[in-house]
């Protein structure tokens, strides 16, 4: 077995990928089509997934979100990244979706998660994947959208929605203080708390996270690098990071994989577990995120096990459960190891 097979075949955890961003391009048209939805031209839908920059990347992003309308969309998005994951043995992920650009659209928000948990117990079906959802914070609109979304979130309670997240671009002159009250009423809630931080900024927006927001764990988190204080505090914490090489390096690095900050959190020590962020939409996968962990960021057999366990730390799911997985997939982890050639 080669070392892409290997990659391919390792039980994963996945806790950083979008919803919209991970819908497939063809699909994205034919919900267009279905709805009215009016796309640029273009000869393959894969066309449609080409952008100069993260803001032509978030309007393509927000567009698709559009032809997204029906319980049965949602349901059809959702199967449809799931059973792609469990083709590369992704057994537990942690989506992300938001629900203020379906709301903003019309949608109710009972039609989108319902939606989705049609798509989760599906895939459960067929696949035996195991998923649940993440509501994010777009960063881009005001706080007090995101009190809304806690609000609809605590009206519409859901088992399978188990957390709150904050993504869209860093660098457009949003600080996650903004989002503090939001923050604190989903965590007197019970919710979970994660955030994209430090993916574009300073290492002060992962202290603000950890500390102000409450987060337990940091998406990105990259510009850690630029200080030794926030490093060290990281990692005496056990604080996981959920980081995406390709789609980072496409927006933030220059495509430069070998001069990604991923390679120096490796080398520090940091909690990193690995995930593919809207792999469609930046052509990659579950397993092709970490074949260019390995091929350009030192990565090797036993990084990839401790990404493995990180993602079983960060997840949230029962101690039980988790004590399971870390004995099973490491004995199943041993085995595919000791058939790498
Ligand atoms: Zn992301």
């Amino acid at each position: 077995m080669d070392m892409e097979a290997f990659l391919k075949a390792i039980p994963k955890v996945s806790l950083h990928l979008h919803l919209m961003g991970s819908v497939q391009a063809r699909t994205a048209v034919e919900l267009c089509q279905k709805h009215g939805v009016v796309l640029p031209d273009f000869e393959e839908p894969e066309d449609l997934y080409d952008y100069p920059d993260i803001y032509k990347f978030l309007h393509m992003y927000d567009n698709t979100a559009l032809g997204v309308v029906d319980r049965e969309d949602f349901e059809r998005i959702c199967y449809e990244t799931l059973s792609e994951a469990a083709d590369h043995n992704v057994r537990y992920r942690e989506m992300s979706f938001n629900p203020t650009t379906h709301m903003a659209a019309g949608v109710d928000y009972g039609t989108c998660v319902d939606g989705l948990i049609d798509g989760i117990n599906a895939a459960r079906t067929d696949y035996g994947i195991e998923c649940r959802l993440v509501a994010a914070v777009n960063r881009m609109e005001s706080p007090e959208l995101a009190v809304e979304m806690v609000e609809t979130m605590l009206a519409n309670p859901r088992d399978e929605v188990i957390g709150i997240g904050l993504d869209y671009a860093e660098d457009s002159g949003t600080s996650p203080e903004r989002f503090w009250k939001a923050y604190g009423m989903a965590r007197r809630a019970g919710y979970r708390l994660t955030a994209h931080a430090s993916e574009a900024e300073p290492p002060r927006n992962i202290e603000t996270c950890l500390d102000l927001l409450g987060c337990e764990r940091v998406d990105h988190g990259y510009h850690v690098v630029e200080s030794e204080d926030v490093m060290r505090r990281c990692r005496d914490e056990g604080v996981v990071f959920t980081c995406t090489p390709v789609s980072t390096a496409w927006v933030y690095f220059d495509n430069d994989f070998d001069n990604h900050p991923i390679e120096r959190m490796r080398e520090f020590g940091l909690k990193i577990s690995l995930d593919c962020d809207d792999p469609p939409m930046f052509k990659t996968d579950p397993t092709k995120d970490l074949v260019m962990a390995h091929n350009h960021m030192g990565f090797e057999v036993e990084d990839f096990r401790q990404c493995m366990l990180n993602g079983i730390d960060g997840a949230w799911i029962d101690e039980p459960d988790k004590r399971s997985m870390r004995r099973h997939w490491s004995t199943e982890f041993d085995d595919l190891a000791a058939n790498l050639a």
